[in-house]
């Protein structure tokens, strides 16, 4: 069976920056379950997998455009301080997540900066201008099943669980 449109695909990976750091990586995990050619994975990653059988082990490396984009200064913004509500009694830090609602929707910013009574808001992907280099090794292949594809994901061992 090679990999194509549907199929779930179980598969080692780890994820490189260009100086060799590891960003991600499944190792010491279950390996990654995901349906091929919807969206579960970066679109330059599948590309680069369909026709793969199992057992192979492959070296793609993605440049920005195909992998999370280039960093756009646009989605970086000032916002005061005092819109954050204190009320969770978590203080804000640099470094945190934090949902923001944007034009498009609520979506993920990093707290980039705090000064005074502004917040720096870095809404790029935090892998936006990298080049990825994942080592991906082939574990497994096999048909989706019905309720998979209308979830949408794949379920069982490294994918999603349902309670
Ligand atoms: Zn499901």
């Amino acid at each position: 069976m090679t990999i194509t449109k549907n199929k779930v695909v179980l598969m080692h990976y780890t994820l490189k920056d260009n100086s060799g750091d590891i960003l991600d990586s499944s190792e010491g995990h279950e390996p990654l379950a995901f349906i091929q050619g919807i969206g579960n994975i970066i679109a330059g990653l599948e590309e680069q997998l369909e026709g793969k059988v199992v057992g192979d082990k492959a070296k793609v490396v993605l440049a920005p455009e195909k992998g999370y984009g280039h960093r756009n200064e646009e989605n970086v913004h000032i916002v005061p301080l005092s819109g954050f509500q204190a009320d969770d009694d978590e203080k804000l830090e640099v470094g945190m997540q934090v949902r923001v609602e944007t034009n498009e929707g609520v979506s993920i910013a990093d707290v980039a900066k705090i000064e005074g009574d502004e917040v720096t808001l870095d809404l790029n992907h935090p892998l936006a201008g990298e080049t990825l280099h994942f080592d991906v090794e082939i574990i497994d292949i096999r048909e989706a099943t019905k309720q998979e594809l209308e979830h949408g994901h794949a379920h069982g061992p490294g994918g999603h669980h349902h309670h």
